[in-house]
């Protein structure tokens, strides 16, 4: 085939697989799955792929498709105007743990999934080396901005007011055991108040039923890798694990 007539295909499975991703998918469900869900009733039988995706309907029947399709292009705030990908989260959507982290980087602006840079690769390390658990199976990860702040800067209160419904709407439907607040931003924005981080972090708290435990950014320890502060996300996580397994 020709090399222009490969771009369009390439872009629209590069679309689809990132879809998929978004949504929670690990691998690629077999047809005979999207069929056997058409026979239910769960999905047209002549469905697309991606508005197929049965299993990512989640414990309490809310759909993190639904929430996906109602952010759309998004345009509600100017992140937006210097993104290349919209970053929605990523892991299983039935996931009893969800981390909350701040918002995308250029990595993950660019790859379209969150903690993917150096932080994500922190965060990769403590859920699997510190929590025994596996990131995609065991865990949801998203953001309070789905859209990378230039240069990395902090995200604004109008840009947190314009995404934030739509992280609590991915909570509503995830329903996790626990939320870890990764730093301060995620932790401010999830309890409405300026929440000093260092004081607070190890901390219970909760979300709208959910038990919500804060701890440091991954990028916190990256920058400040002190025994002390790795002994305290340490610390922070046997915390979660504890709960997780009442
Ligand atoms: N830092 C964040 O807070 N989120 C990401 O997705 C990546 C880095």
């Amino acid at each position: 085939m020709e090399t222009s007539k490969q771009a369009p295909l390439l872009r629209e499975l590069k679309n689809y697989l990132i879809h998929l991703k978004d949504l929670g998918y690990t691998d690629i469900p077999l047809e005979a799955d999207l069929f056997a869900d058409a026979q239910k009733g769960n999905v047209p039988l002549d469905s697309h792929p991606p508005q197929s995706l049965n299993k990512m309907v989640s414990k309490n029947n809310k759909s993190l498709i639904a929430v996906r399709q109602e952010l759309g292009d998004c345009t509600r705030c100017k992140l937006s105007e210097g993104r290349k990908n919209i970053v929605f989260g990523s892991g299983n959507p039935n996931a009893d743990l969800v981390f909350v982290g701040e918002g995308p980087g250029a990595d993950e602006d660019e790859q379209g999934f969150p903690f993917v840079g150096r932080a994500g690769k922190k965060l990769t390390e403590i859920i699997e080396k510190g929590m025994g658990l596996n990131r995609e199976k065991d865990t949801y990860i998203c953001n309070i901005v789905k859209c990378r702040p230039p240069g990395n800067r902090d995200p604004e209160a109008d840009e947190i007011a314009a995404c934030k419904p739509f992280l609590i709407q991915q909570l509503k439907a995830i329903k996790p055991k626990v939320i870890v607040a990764l730093g301060k931003p995620a932790a401010s924005t999830l309890l409405g108040r300026n929440v000093p981080i260092t004081k607070e972090r190890g901390t219970w708290h909760e979300y709208e039923g959910i038990k919500l435990m804060l701890t440091f950014h991954p990028a916190y320890l990256i920058r400040f890798p002190t025994l002390e502060n790795r002994k305290a996300v340490h610390e922070d996580i046997k915390k979660v694990l504890k709960e997780l397994k009442k």
